[in-house]
């Protein structure tokens, strides 16, 4: 019954995550739902943090919880020193050990340069890149007494072609892959491994507000001509964080339909 149910979310019986403890930051909606429920489906325990969506990030762990799976609910906002070392903290404490981490929470305040408020500037990159930075700063001592870790950072598209009215975000997505590397060869010979996935255009709330011309023009673009959906991103987050990619260390993973090649 239980494996039947898991079954549902991953399509398969592949429990390739037992007996791992994912925190998966920003997991209320979009694409941390999906990984957080791909996770599950693999057999991790998953910590399913959120900033303000409490209702939907209780709706995600109740989703796991009914599957059969483990999940706790965690409000903090990734951009609070203090909140995100509370959280990596009472994780440790409850689940003994912290296996993968996946910073995906992130904002977008988009404009051009010349309207672009110093303030949307800040707040995106407090968010985006600063959160990544604090959630890796709190869970690298717990990573490296395990000798073992998965960090995958959610870069973008943007971070790597760049993107008219969104150097903010470019620029927090880019800062995120040099973060990526960078971390990488600190801590590979403590057998923990630092990937980013770059997504491309994914259908969530993040681009729900596009208007029909733009989605277009970017549908164009892409040459599979469509956009991807929440559970390709969160395969790829799957596979990192598993042994499999035991041999794959400081690299950005496009999922975007050919968008960047
Ligand atoms: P989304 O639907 O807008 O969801 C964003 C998530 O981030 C929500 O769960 C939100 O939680 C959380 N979040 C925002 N600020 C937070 C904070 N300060 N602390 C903790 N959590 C916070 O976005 P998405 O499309 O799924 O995007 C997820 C990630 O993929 C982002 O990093 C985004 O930049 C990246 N990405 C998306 C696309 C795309 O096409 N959608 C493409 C490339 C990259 P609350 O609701 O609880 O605040």
């Amino acid at each position: 019954m239980i494996e039947e149910k898991l079954e549902e979310i991953t399509g398969g019986t592949n429990r390739m995550l037992k007996d791992k403890i994912a925190v998966v930051t920003g997991a209320s909606r979009g694409i941390g739902r999906e990984c957080a429920l791909t996770l599950a489906g693999y057999g991790a325990t998953v910590i399913v943090n959120y900033n303000g969506s409490k209702e939907k990030a209780d709706a995600v762990a109740a989703e796991i919880a009914a599957a059969g799976g483990t999940a706790k609910v965690y409000q903090a906002n990734v951009a609070d020193s203090d909140a995100v070392k509370q959280m990596m903290t009472d994780v440790k404490k409850e689940f003994g050990r912290i296996d993968i981490l996946v910073n995906n929470a992130g904002i977008t305040k988009d404009n051009l340069l010349m309207a672009m408020k110093e303030e949307d500037f800040d707040a995106v990159i407090e968010t985006n890149l600063k959160g990544a930075f604090l959630c890796m700063k709190h869970v690298i001592r717990i990573m490296m007494k395990q000798r073992a870790g998965r960090i995958i950072n959610m870069s973008s598209v943007s971070g790597v072609m760049g993107n008219a009215g969104q150097i903010n975000y470019c620029g927090s997505k880019a800062g995120l892959i040099g973060m990526t590397k960078s971390l990488a060869r600190e801590v590979g010979s403590r057998g923990i491994t630092v990937n980013a996935v770059a997504p491309g255009y994914i259908d969530t709330e993040m681009t729900q507000g596009l208007s029909d011309e733009i989605k277009e023009s970017f549908i164009e673009s892409i040459p599979l001509k469509r956009m991807g959906q929440p559970k390709d991103i969160a395969e790829t987050v799957a596979f990192l964080a598993s042994d499999r990619a035991s041999y794959i260390t400081g690299q950005t993973i496009s999922v975007d339909g050919g968008m960047n090649m």
